[in-house]
């Protein structure tokens, strides 16, 4: 066990020097990467450890599991992210638990999570997701969807909408990881030209980490470089 934590450390270390080192080879300021930690199918004993060593924010993408883990983590002051699949029956437990939901992809779920936002919480923060591969199998909207909705979304009066998450096709070498980047950071730029003002780009993960922060990511999610290979879902 205790050589288990020991490697969490530092591979959470190891991650960190990397954000730092692609953000110094890519002229931005490595504080203007966050990392949250991808922690889906890892035990609460896993999550307690790495909030020892710092790190605050947590990504979850089944409900039921995080539910469980947050009951147990509860007198740690933990910042959750919901980055899974959301069904419009399964908002109300993310509308009260959560602090931000990075996979809004349609009106309904926004407007239901807004409607289930607890009135003692601060807003809840989105990002809307967008398939910027345009792959067929994939969740989230359409770029050419994506005005219509952000503009929607940002009009929900318990929703902070503050930016854009996509997880894009599988690529190979820095320069074609970095364009579907790219395109996400200049849907972000084109709709804060259009009169919105968000500030969240949530995009990179264990394996395009890199060319994520070179296009502008603030909030990269990161699972396996952490937490190792996890085990297959049933
Ligand atoms: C699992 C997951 C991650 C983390 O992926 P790794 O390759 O393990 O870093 C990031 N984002 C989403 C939406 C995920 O489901």
């Amino acid at each position: 066990m205790t050589h288990n934590l020991d490697n969490l450390h530092a591979r959470l270390a190891a991650v960190h020097a990397a954000i730092a080192a692609a953000a110094a080879r890519h002229q931005r300021p490595a504080a203007a990467v966050a990392l949250l930690a991808v922690s889906k199918t890892q035990p609460a004993a896993t999550i307690r450890a790495a909030a020892a060593t710092g790190q605050r924010r947590f990504g979850e993408n089944y409900l039921q599991e995080a539910l469980a883990k947050m009951a147990e983590l509860g007198d740690l002051d933990l910042e959750w992210h919901f980055i899974g699949p959301l069904q419009s029956n399964k908002t109300r437990p993310v509308a009260e638990h959560f602090a931000w939901v990075h996979s809004v992809d349609r009106l309904k779920l926004a407007e239901r999570l807004s409607a289930q936002r607890p009135a003692a919480l601060p807003p809840l923060n989105v990002c809307l997701q967008v398939n910027i591969s345009a792959e067929a199998s994939k969740s989230g909207c359409s770029l050419a969807e994506l005005p219509a909705l952000a503009r929607a979304v940002a009009a929900l009066p318990r929703l902070r909408l503050r930016g854009l998450m996509a997880i894009p096709a599988p690529a190979e070498g820095l320069e074609q990881q970095r364009q579907p980047f790219r395109r996400l950071r200049e849907a972000l730029e084109q709709l804060n030209a259009a009169g919105l003002q968000l500030d969240t780009l949530s995009m990179g993960m264990s394996d395009d980490l890199e060319a994520a922060v070179a296009e502008g990511a603030t909030l990269v999610r990161v699972g396996s470089a952490i937490f190792g290979a996890r085990p297959v879902r049933q």
